[in-house]
């Protein structure tokens, strides 16, 4: 696939997190006439969004399915899962995991959230590939195809989260929005930005948004409950064992973090708490990067990267099969620990010597 240039402003503001992150104020796109057909035209849709979603790209594909219902068309919402985060937990059963013929007969194909088809796994890239499908994502590195009128991109990398982008199509088909779309709106920006942390001067369209949002019933108090809430005394010891073995690198700007495949069986992928994790070592004095390494399998890791403003770690995801934001990328590596650890540290030698 052809990188989306078109449609990717290529510099990125220095103090977001995970955001869209560039430079450019936010809110500028608006949903492309191609996208508002391609929903118009079609009758059954298929909403899909990355493996192991999180509330952005949930909130995204149930706020949508909601709106497409109500625009008379049938819509269901699938994912590869897994729903490793507690926020997740009550949304889970919404969503199918592979279509059925049936679900898949004369079926279009929407996916949000994804930097490209590959994130939305295995089987359901390929069953995709074969499906009229339209793309809505805000993410900096991305894989898409250009726009077309038979597969419409809508991409806005300066959107600080897809729910934004997925507000602007409901308003886009001229649908006012229900109580519980709001929430899910909200919820999806909320996790994106770090509940506003990241976002800036050049972001206030967003608190428009959020002001609509919340004039239509969506409540900031339940919706910081839903996302910091609800963990469990494990998720707080594994927090503490990570924290405790944490190393420091080139005069303190890198910190790397590692969770052994021996703590993953034991406390579980909802013991895992990156967002607290990240936050805790990015407050550090002089730490521009945190890198997290997991031990999902016996030879595989995922490593978690953030950064805080300049460093693009997006860059450093892509170079190794992985991707993201600027400030908040992800990879899966082959490997263990201590050899991903080196690959991590060679890849930084090149921002910080
Ligand atoms: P996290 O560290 O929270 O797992 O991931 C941060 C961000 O990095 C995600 O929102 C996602 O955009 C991106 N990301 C994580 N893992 C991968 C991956 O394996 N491939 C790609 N392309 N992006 C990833
Ligand atoms: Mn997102």
């Amino acid at each position: 696939m052809r990188r989306c240039k078109e449609t990717v402003p290529a510099s990125a503001s220095p103090d977001q997190l995970k955001p869209g992150c560039t430079g450019q104020r936010s809110g500028e796109n608006s949903p492309p006439e191609e996208l508002i057909q391609f929903i118009k035209d079609g009758s059954k849709f298929i909403i899909v969004g990355h493996k192991e979603p999180d509330g952005d790209c949930a909130g995204s594909q149930l706020a949508l399915q909601s709106a497409l219902i109500r625009f008379g068309k049938s819509a269901i919402v699938c994912s590869a899962g897994p729903f490793k985060r507690t926020e997740l937990k009550t949304y889970a059963e919404k969503f199918i995991n592979i279509p059925t013929e049936e679900e898949l007969s004369g079926a279009k194909f929407i996916i949000v959230d994804c930097s490209g088809i590959d994130r939305t796994g295995d089987e359901l890239k390929d069953i995709i590939g074969k499906f009229p499908f339209a793309v809505i994502d805000h993410h900096a590195a991305v894989t898409h195809s250009p726009s077309t009128k038979q597969s419409p991109v809508y991409v806005d990398a300066a959107s600080p989260s897809c729910t934004l982008l997925i507000e602007k199509l409901i308003t886009a088909l001229g649908l006012e929005l229900t109580a519980e779309e709001a929430t899910l709106l909200l919820f999806g920006l909320c996790t994106d930005t770090g509940f506003f942390r990241h976002l800036t001067d050049k972001n206030p369209d967003v608190f428009e948004a959020v002001t609509k949002m919340v004039r239509h019933g969506a409540s900031p108090k339940n919706i910081y409950r839903i996302i910091n809430g609800g963990k469990s005394l494990n998720s707080r010891i594994l927090l503490g064992r990570i924290l405790s073995r944490t190393e420091s690198f080139f005069d303190g700007k890198l910190v790397i973090g590692h969770e052994t495949l021996e703590e993953t069986e034991t406390y579980g992928l909802e013991g895992r708490d990156s967002d607290n994790l990240n936050k805790l070592l990015l407050s550090i004095e002089g730490v521009e990067a945190v890198v997290i390494i997991r031990q999902e399998r016996v030879d595989n890791c995922t490593v978690s990267l953030r950064s805080t403003d300049n460093i693009d770690v997006s860059q450093i995801a892509a170079s190794l099969g992985g991707g993201g934001h600027k400030n908040a990328s992800g990879l899966t590596i082959k490997g263990i620990i201590t050899d991903v650890k080196q690959i991590m540290l060679e890849s930084f030698k090149n921002v910080f010597c």
